[in-house]
């Protein structure tokens, strides 16, 4: 995959958008004085935590199903994940009368679990320390022909999530910079996609966190570097390696990406929490935790932070919160 001309393009980002109209929501832009003031700039908060099934992952799944053709959606789909993309290709299987099967490691959160169930989709365990999911999943797919819809590394599942940064820039216009969280690559590929297109100078950084910097690496040796299931508080980003078209477009389009600890994104969920009445999951407070660490180079600029998600039990938010 170095062909420019097969990786996906920003119009294939506003094909996404038309097909989410009126199924996705349109999640707001939160601004806080109190965390302006603290980084010296003008931060512009788009929540994805309110995202339907609490996530950007929702964007993705829904754009990938919607483009099986009627024999896929009857044979079904199967996906694996630790928690978000299972409940986003749930959902957009039930809304769309799709069978589903999802892979979720044996200790996801209870809640999302439950969610994922809750959307009718049929759940198969996995250890998430020793098991090849994606290994369980294709498998499953070859087995009985179900379509393989893949958390990150599909054309259609990251135009989709490019999608949140479509609205964001078409809401506050351009920016100096922009904080994604990151994983498997694909809200970050997809939201370079978007602001290559609609603010060009805009440096575009991911976040991962300091124990599991396999796209940083990646990035410093120009290929892809695979690591062992980081053990981190942000479970939406424990990927072991990013993949291989999201990785192809963050190479060409992102200008960097920071790492943060555990303890700074317990920081940055008590300041949702407490100053901004939001419960954000772990993985979700690695951009504004990126953005307060480099807020020195953010003086007097305009800054774009992405919240992928909310979807933490509440006894976990609380024992995190207690114990920064
Ligand atoms: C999946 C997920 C991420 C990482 O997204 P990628 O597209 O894999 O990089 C970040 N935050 C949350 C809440 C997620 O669910």
């Amino acid at each position: 995959m170095h062909d420019a001309s097969a990786l996906p393009t920003f119009e294939d980002v506003l094909a996404a958008a038309v097909r989410l109209q009126g199924h996705a929501h349109r999640t707001p832009v939160l601004q806080s004085r109190t965390l302006n003031a603290q980084l010296g700039a003008q931060a512009f908060i788009k929540c994805e935590n309110f995202q339907r099934m609490g996530a950007f992952k929702f964007r993705g799944g829904f754009n990938a199903l919607s483009r099986l053709t009627p024999a896929e959606r009857r044979a079904g789909v199967v996906a694996y994940s630790s928690g978000n993309h299972a409940q986003a290709v749930a959902l957009s299987a039930q809304i769309l009368d799709i069978p589903a099967t999802i892979v979720m490691p044996h200790d996801a959160s209870p809640a999302k679990l439950a969610a994922t169930r809750g959307y009718g989709a049929t759940v198969v365990g996995y250890d998430r320390y020793t098991d090849d999911a994606l290994a369980i999943a294709q498998g499953l797919a070859a087995e009985h022909g179900m379509r393989f819809i893949p958390p990150f590394d599909h054309p259609d599942v990251l135009s989709g999530q490019g999608t949140a940064a479509l609205e964001l820039f078409q809401e506050v216009g351009e920016l100096d910079a922009l904080f994604v969280c990151l994983g498997g690559g694909g809200l970050l590929s997809g939201s370079a996609l978007t602001a290559k297109a609609l603010s060009p100078t805009c440096k575009i950084y991911g976040v991962e966190p300091e124990a599991g910097n396999d796209v940083q690496q990646s990035l410093q040796q120009g290929q892809r570097v695979r690591i062992a299931t980081p053990v981190t508080i942000a479970d939406g980003a424990q990927t072991p390696m990013v993949g291989e078209i999201t990785f192809e477009i963050i190479r060409r389009l992102v200008d960097g990406v920071h790492t943060v600890t555990d303890a700074q994104l317990v920081q940055s969920m008590r300041f949702y929490a407490e100053r901004m009445k939001m419960v954000v999951e772990p993985t979700g407070c690695l951009s504004l935790a990126a953005a307060i660490q480099a807020s020195e180079q953010l003086q007097g600029q305009r800054v774009g932070i992405i919240v992928s998600g909310g979807n933490v039990d509440l006894g976990r938010f609380a024992q995190l919160l207690s114990q920064g």
